[in-house]
């Protein structure tokens, strides 16, 4: 009995989780301005753990350059509307793990899916975590084990984090401005071993640096939160490190003592930061992007008003039709690494479940903060969609992508066609069972406009 009762209460939360929701709680009638709160963690791992993001790494890590961190930036409006920004230096988290959380932070603190973003660095030298991308790294039980732990102590931390920001929330003001960097390149349309003597690089790109500053009431910064499109892989050994965006994070908290610096991705799947590979290099970058937000830092920002809308929604995504049985299994006996292990992974899914999956509940987020618009979509986006949602929505948007559930790469309707690895290959690397449908960048920037009304924002392009 006791039994039903809690289970239908979990039920009807659970429910409760997956509506929208764009008010939430008893407004205060004293209250007239933005609170913020932040809490950061350390997240490096105690032991050796195989590093995220490439096939080709042979054995778990080897120390440490710098250290990772989870951050956490609540925010409550004139109203008592709160929202938690999450960013950590990690590759993505995958939808298990990023159910959990989201649940937990729901339970502990009331807070909706529109209400939280989870957003990831895409570090590649971070720790694998529990579920993600698994076909790829030959872990044998006794490395998953500690995949296992890990995981499951990063999950807890993040909860607790947001607790304490939460509890931590004091006056505040918030300013918002774009900036801009240039060291991302389109790594589809530019050749990485030509750089030196190419004298014009091939786009598209989008060189936003969104930056968001929270100053306490006297005008001193509390926190800085900033974004890049750039796959953050300058970095490829075996030491924990945030690498581009690692660095930069650093380099701020070291220009304003005292401050959090929290670095969101944006929608740069198709963007590498070229040349790469050396850490002078990633330190570099991280250089030019710090120097990016702290001009934007130094000049006039946009004060934003205390108010907080937010609307969140998962569109169901599809795929094309699946290898058949037999080419599995040719698959499986003819090709080695990922590829077979990927293969064999399908087949005993089919065997199991009698089918493979044939769609995707693609998560879809929209903020606003004052007039602040911000944006977020789960996987790896093309920039693409930074630029379309752009044209849809206005220049001075934020786009975050890595964000809530890191299920595959994300490409545009020009990349599904071409294939390649981020319309094609990495779909395999993920363990999804075949390529997204065309019509899938269609249905998110679709899903974009309905989500955005939810949250008052208007489109600029009818
Ligand atoms: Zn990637």
């Amino acid at each position: 009995m006791k039994r039903s009762i809690l289970f239908s209460f979990f039920y009807s939360f659970l429910i409760l989780l997956l509506l929208d929701t764009s008010v939430y709680g008893n407004l205060p009638e004293d209250a007239k301005g933005w609170k913020a709160g932040l809490a950061r963690a350390i997240i490096t791992p105690a032991e050796p753990i195989w590093l995220a993001g490439y096939a080709s790494r042979e054995h778990p890590s080897e120390g440490t350059l710098v250290d990772l961190w989870a951050k956490v930036l609540a925010l409550e409006d004139a109203k008592g509307k709160k929202v938690v920004l999450i960013t950590t230096d990690l590759l993505g988290f995958p939808e298990k793990m990023s159910d959990r959380i989201r649940n937990q932070i729901a339970i502990k603190y009331g807070l909706m899916r529109s209400q939280i973003i989870l957003s990831s660095s895409h570090t590649h030298t971070g720790p694998v975590l529990m579920d993600a991308l698994f076909d790829i790294y030959p872990l044998d039980k006794k490395e998953v084990e500690v995949v296992r732990t890990y995981s499951d102590n990063l999950e807890k931390k993040i909860v607790t984090l947001t607790g304490e920001a939460i509890r931590s929330m004091a006056a505040a003001r918030l300013y918002s401005q774009n900036g801009l960097t240039r060291f991302q390149v389109n790594r589809r349309n530019n050749i990485d071993s030509t750089l030196t003597s190419t004298t014009e690089l091939k786009g598209p790109n989008d060189y936003s640096v969104p930056v968001l500053k929270v100053t306490d009431v006297s005008g001193k910064i509390m926190a800085v939160a900033f974004g890049y499109a750039c796959h953050a892989t300058v970095l490829s050994f075996y030491k924990f490190s945030g690498d581009y965006p690692g660095f930069a994070q650093i380099e701020l908290e070291k220009m304003y003592p005292g401050i959090t610096a929290m670095f969101f991705q944006g929608a740069g799947a198709d963007q590498n930061p070229l040349p790469r590979r050396t850490v002078p290099l990633a330190l570099q970058y991280g250089r030019e992007l710090a120097a990016a937000v702290d001009r934007i830092l130094n000049e006039n920002m946009i004060e934003l008003d205390p108010s907080i809308s937010t609307a969140y929604s998962e569109v169901k995504l599809t795929f094309s039709t699946p290898p058949t049985i037999d080419e599995l299994k040719k698959i499986e006996k003819e090709s080695t690494g990922y590829q077979q292990s990927w293969a064999r992974h399908q087949l005993e899914t089919l065997g199991k479940n009698g089918s493979l999956i044939t769609s995707y509940p693609y998560p879809v987020e929209v903020w606003k903060l004052g007039d602040q618009v911000i944006m977020t979509l789960g996987g790896e986006p093309v920039v693409e969609y930074a630029i379309d949602l752009k044209k849809l929505f206005g220049p001075g948007i934020f786009v975050i992508g890595y964000s809530n559930d890191v299920m595959g790469y994300i490409p545009s309707e020009s990349i599904l066609k071409e294939g390649g690895y981020e319309g094609l290959s990495s779909q395999m690397v993920y363990g999804l069972p075949a390529k997204w449908n065309s019509d899938t960048p269609e249905k998110i920037l679709k899903e974009f406009e309905k989500v955005a009304e939810k949250a008052g924002v208007n489109k600029v392009l009818k």
